[in-house]
């Protein structure tokens, strides 16, 4: 029967291109390099904590490699999106535009500056923010005035727009900047997941005025946990830098602390595992696209359901990689998800839209018809970058 999906050559095409014969988790960090070393340095010396130089050196070959003038090594990508919204400025009773279908922390970061998500939907083309869409109901809800945009159905000031790239696909940035600037908004972008992605041959995080980077242990590097604000604004990077250090005023000995800080910084013994890591993110890109490709091939040509592959003018990371049903089929993923983590190859549907958790179910939101459909069709699978190595050839 045409009408329905033949689950089985799903499961085979997984096979295909999956080793055998062991159980496979969904993305596992690979430590092949110098982790070792620098950490034995750390507690040889002593430098465990919250100074030492891994941490500038990780924030250097940060800024090297994303082409951001300055990087910031914190805690986590949570408190990189929680501090990127302190520095535009978004204050208590603000609302902040975020994608519906993304992870929890970004509602959540907005939630701890006393501001309101306020939930848009996503394109199927990049799986994040449709610039599109949210230019028409912008254009209904947004009242413009000097001091900024205004929600005229809730009084309250839209301050600023969390574009996330969704897997590390990057989001269509150029018309979502043009839309912004048009609105007053400012852009913080959620690039928790693409570090190693590019738009128009920009890497992610360039685009909006700061950005929030994430290394806990599922993603492309990982610090063990751990994140990073980027800017290309001197002035907000320093600010960024004196804000996550408890606000302490450079002194050889006296402690003054010129405001309420933050404990964000990232301790140097995880900014050592990220320098480690950070010299083998060129070999992980590789590695994860090499794994994408022959996802691509062992999917081509089944019916009813789809490899989802970078939008253009895009380069992806291909953090996690996605399988996409088609709309009719989408009664099947369940069934799908038995099966495959029945037979130990782990995969997962994507998250619970964020208008869904009671936390977040009456914040403002446009409709979301996409994004309700996307996230009964998505579903990830393994995409550790050590399964795209030569040898992980099944
Ligand atoms: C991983 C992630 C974060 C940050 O997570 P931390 O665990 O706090 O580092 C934020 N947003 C998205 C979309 C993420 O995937």
């Amino acid at each position: 029967m045409t009408n329905r999906l033949d689950t089985q050559k799903i499961v085979q095409a997984l096979q295909s291109v999956l080793p055998q014969g062991t159980p496979i988790s969904l993305h596992e960090p690979s430590f092949q390099g110098n982790e070792w070393a620098y950490v034995k340095e750390c507690l040889d010396t002593g430098w465990v904590s919250s100074v030492g130089k891994f941490v500038d050196r990780f924030e250097s070959q940060l800024a090297e490699y994303t082409g951001a003038k300055r990087a910031v090594a914190v805690v986590n990508g949570t408190a990189a999106l929680h501090m990127g919204l302190l520095l535009v400025g978004v204050k208590p009773g603000d609302e902040v535009i975020v994608p519906a279908l993304t992870f929890v922390a970004t509602p959540n970061a907005v939630t701890y500056c006393g501001a309101i998500p306020h939930f848009a939907d996503s394109e199927e083309r990049t799986l994040g923010l449709d610039p599109a869409r949210l230019g028409t109901y912008l254009g209904e809800v947004g009242d413009l005035r000097a001091e900024g945009c205004f929600n005229r159905r809730t009084g309250r000031r839209i301050k600023a727009v969390i574009p996330m790239h969704t897997f590390g696909h990057p989001v269509d940035m150029d018309p979502l900047m043009t839309l912004c600037e048009r609105f007053k908004l400012d852009v913080v972008e959620d690039a928790a997941e693409s570090l190693g992605s590019f738009y128009k041959g920009k890497h992610t995080g360039n685009h909006g005025r700061l950005a929030a980077l994430s290394f806990n242990g599922n993603k492309t590097i990982t610090t063990g946990g751990g994140g990073a604000i980027l800017t290309n604004d001197e002035e907000l990077g320093m600010l960024a830098k004196h804000l996550t250090t408890t606000a302490r005023v450079q002194h050889q000995w006296s402690f003054v602390h010129d405001r309420v800080g933050y404990n964000y910084r990232l301790p140097n013994i995880n900014a050592a595992l990220g320098c480690a890591q950070m010299e083998q993110l060129p070999l992980f890109l590789e590695q994860k696209r090499a794994m994408a490709e022959r996802y691509q091939e062992a999917f081509d040509d089944l019916h009813g359901i789809r490899f989802f592959t970078e939008p253009g003018s895009s380069r992806s990371n291909y953090w996690l990689n996605a399988l996409v049903l088609d709309t009719r089929h989408r009664d099947s993923r369940d069934e799908l998800l038995e099966l495959t983590n029945r037979l130990g190859i782990t995969t997962r549907p994507a998250w619970t839209l964020m208008h869904r958790l009671p936390m977040f179910s009456t914040c403002p939101r446009m409709d979301l018809t996409v994004a309700e459909d996307l996230e009964q069709r998505l579903i990830n699978i393994p995409s550790s970058a050590c399964l795209g190595a030569p040898h992980a050839t099944a």
